[in-house]
């Protein structure tokens, strides 16, 4: 029996090793904002991960083989900055010593930002810690929605920590959730960008998940939004700021030449992305998944670093009926969908937040994320060729 158990984490690490290049370790699931977007179901919770458990994170990853060769390992599900520096600086060294043998770890901080300052500039740059920052962009948009547990906007001491992150040269990226606000306030939003000019600017579209149960962004905003982002777009373009992440992701998609690949979007595959919860708990597919409760699904792990191996995943019945509900709703994607292509089928957190189920195709997330943002890129993108090249029509079919 015993052999027969190792003969299947065989084969399974076989047909899963190496598939995990994003590994989300939630510290703890606290987080000292309050923004009215805020997906995170536990942030009021201060647990914080013990460090047994880190290395239990660590040997499981490595026992499982499903740790790429080079793999970002992101602090986030929680705010990172508010567990103290040595803290982190053990759990790396325990990440290193369980997992570095064959993996390169590179660390990242995803960071509301408001507790930058030297002395963590000093451990970001001492231990090659990439940083994002969390910023919507000017105070009028920002502080709007991201807010301190007593209400008041956070812009000031964001941005301070902004510059003095870019100050000491560790060239932070910023990701701006894109809200009904920011439609009002495009043209402030384009400047303030443009000015400070980030290594890579992210937009996030504020989504209808976890504990945000409605987003601001319907169907009456339609209109403004394809004004926004062509303005954005053909700003982008023209002057080269701000660097737009998912412009440059198009472009990719562009100078691609080979043969066509079977594309998934990586939060609907599995173990593409594993996030291991402050209790060891194992989830996989959309980060934002991780304690989700929504419909039949609630949001509870796959299994636990502590006990259950991946052969015990893989045959667990919940695992695989969200496996299966999952690859339907892409299957659907594939068939009906032109962008399926540069899309992959879309994020499970998305369709499950939206509609309660996995087995969907369209959502109001991809019509603007996927969809419309494509269409503005390459038509932008088309204007330009036009100019230098005469008449040219990308066509995505
Ligand atoms: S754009 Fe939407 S419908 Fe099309 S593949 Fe992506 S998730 Fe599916």
């Amino acid at each position: 029996m015993a052999k027969l158990g190792q003969l299947g984490e065989l084969v399974n690490r076989k047909r899963y090793g190496g598939r995990t290049d994003l590994l989300v370790l939630q510290g703890t699931p606290f987080c000292n904002l309050d923004c009215t977007y805020c997906y995170l179901p536990s942030r009021d919770d201060k647990r914080r991960m013990s460090h047994e458990t880190v290395a239990a994170a660590g040997r499981w990853m490595a026992r499982a083989g499903l740790a790429a060769k080079k793999m970002t390992v992101v602090w986030h599900a929680g705010e990172p900055m508010v567990l103290p520096r040595d803290w982190y600086a053990r759990a790396i060294d325990i990440l290193n010593e369980t997992l570095g043998k064959n993996t390169k770890i590179t660390h990242a901080f995803q960071t509301n930002g408001v507790l930058v300052n030297e002395e963590w500039c000093r451990f970001f740059r001492d231990h090659k810690i990439k940083v994002g920052v969390s910023m919507d962009g000017p105070a009028v948009i920002h502080d709007a929605h991201r807010l301190t547990r007593s209400q008041i906007g956070t812009f000031k001491s964001v941005i301070k920590g902004y510059r003095l992150l870019a100050h000491e040269g560790l060239d932070p990226t910023v990701i701006a959730v894109v809200s009904k606000t920011t439609l009002r306030h495009k043209d402030a939003f384009i400047r303030f960008f443009d000015d400070l000019n980030p290594r890579q600017l992210g937009l996030n579209f504020e989504e209808q998940e976890g504990e945000n149960a409605t987003s601001t962004l319907d169907t009456a905003n339609d209109r403004e939004m394809e004004q926004f982002l062509t303005k954005l777009v053909g700003h982008a373009l023209r002057t080269g700021r701000p660097r737009l992440r998912e412009m440059e992701a198009m472009i990719q998609v562009l100078r691609y030449s080979g043969k066509p690949r079977a594309l998934r979007h990586q939060e609907n595959t599995p173990f593409r992305i594993v996030t291991i919860d402050a209790d060891g708990g194992f989830h996989t597919f959309s980060p934002e998944l991780a304690g989700a409760a929504v419909a039949n699904f609630d949001g509870s792990p796959f299994g636990n670093v502590f006990q259950d191996s991946l052969s015990d995943i893989l045959a667990d019945p919940r695992f695989r009926d969200t496996q299966r509900e999952i690859d339907l709703g892409v299957a659907m994607c594939a068939q009906n969908c032109k962008y399926f292509r540069i899309c992959g089928g879309g994020g499970p957190s998305n369709k499950l937040g939206e509609s309660g189920r996995f087995d969907i195709a369209e959502t109001r997330h991809c019509q603007i994320s996927m969809k419309l943002l494509s269409e503005v890129i390459l038509s932008e993108i088309e204007q330009s060729l036009r100019k230098d090249t005469g008449k040219t029509k990308i066509d995505l079919k």
